[in-house]
């Protein structure tokens, strides 16, 4: 199978700490799989050392190119981008930080001679982040399974293999500015299948998400995938509908009865509360708007400063 080319696609973000271990790592593991293997290391702006080590390993090592970005683009940004330009028969995505055991790629690449197209990877433990990791990423895979039509398996990772023409698919078929890519590639199709992996800690440096970096990842990758939030219009609706009709009939009939209710209470109750809803389900409107214009004016997903690698 050495005629076979297998590329691994890397996204680093100031990863100076870990990158020199994980290529180390890595170049061990790889040196014995039976594919002829390209590196790619995706820089995704990184503002510390890492520009610096990726351009060592490129000098040094033919396998190795390293891909860097104009700015930040964001994790989904670097492997998209990997993807764009892997020219492997299969390629693998996996973090820069040992999270991803790059022990498993041989047993990956098996699964993959089997006719498989795709390998998601699931995480079914992590040594990091604890309870709480758990629960908001748990949370957040039971959301999106209720909301929109597809199901994704509960705790797939940015860990994944796929051959060519899936890859193919993603470069000219899912070029959406909002992706959540290990989404994508469980609603593709094709023949695939999973391996579980226990997610070791960091190996070293710090992890680039922050609660409101992973809340905002959320909550896009939840539009991205339905539109059931857009339906809460309708239903409130419906049941404001229901409620103000009852309040009619109440007061016609206490109009009727000579009784007329006294209405400032009710007014103001009913009106804060038709205000809120109605601003909550204006703000979604307005949330999917963002996401129609930010496909409407078609800026690039990312841009790429330079690329090193001694296979011009
Ligand atoms: N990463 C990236 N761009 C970013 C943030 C992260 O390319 O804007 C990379 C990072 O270098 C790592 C991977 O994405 O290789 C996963 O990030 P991290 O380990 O910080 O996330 P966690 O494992 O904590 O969810
Ligand atoms: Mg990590």
């Amino acid at each position: 199978m050495a005629d076979r080319k297998c590329s691994i696609i890397v996204s680093v973000y100031n990863e100076e700490a870990v990158i020199e271990q994980f290529y180390k790592t890595l170049t061990e593991i790889v040196a014995k799989l039976n594919y002829e293997v390209e590196i790619l290391f995706v820089n995704d702006g990184s503002c510390d050392n890492s520009r610096r080590l990726l351009d060592g390993f490129a000098a040094a090592d033919k396998r190795v190119k390293a891909l860097h970005f104009a700015r930040n683009f964001g994790h989904e940004a670097a492997m998209i981008a990997g993807v764009d330009n892997a020219n492997g028969d299969v390629m693998i995505c996996m973090d820069a930080d040992l999270q991803n055991p790059p022990q498993l790629l041989g047993q990956m690449l098996e699964k993959y001679a089997e006719g498989n197209d795709i390998i998601t990877m699931v995480r079914e433990g992590r040594a990091d982040g604890g309870l709480y990791k758990r629960i908001t990423s748990s949370l957040f895979y039971k959301a999106i399974n209720h909301l929109s039509d597809t199901q994704l398996k509960p705790n797939a990772s940015d860990f994944f293999l796929i051959s060519k023409r899936v890859a193919d698919v993603l470069r000219n078929n899912y070029r959406e500015r909002t992706r959540f890519l290990r989404g994508f590639i469980q609603i593709v199709g094709f023949r695939s299948t999973t391996m579980s992996y226990y997610a070791p800690k960091r190996a070293a440096g710090e992890s680039k998400y922050s609660f409101m970096k992973l809340a905002h990842f959320a909550f896009n990758s939840l539009v991205s995938f339905s539109k059931a939030p857009l339906k809460l219009g309708i239903y409130s609706g419906l049941i404001f509908s229901l409620l103000s009709i009852s309040l009619i009939i109440f007061s016609l009939v206490m109009w009727i009865v000579d009784r007329p209710v006294s209405g400032y209470t009710t007014i103001i109750i009913f009106l804060s509360a038709f205000a809120g809803v109605l601003l909550i389900v204006v703000g979604i409107i307005g949330y999917y708007i963002g996401f129609i214009l930010d496909e409407v004016k078609g800026r690039p997903i990312y841009i790429i400063e330079s690329i090193n690698t001694q296979n011009k």
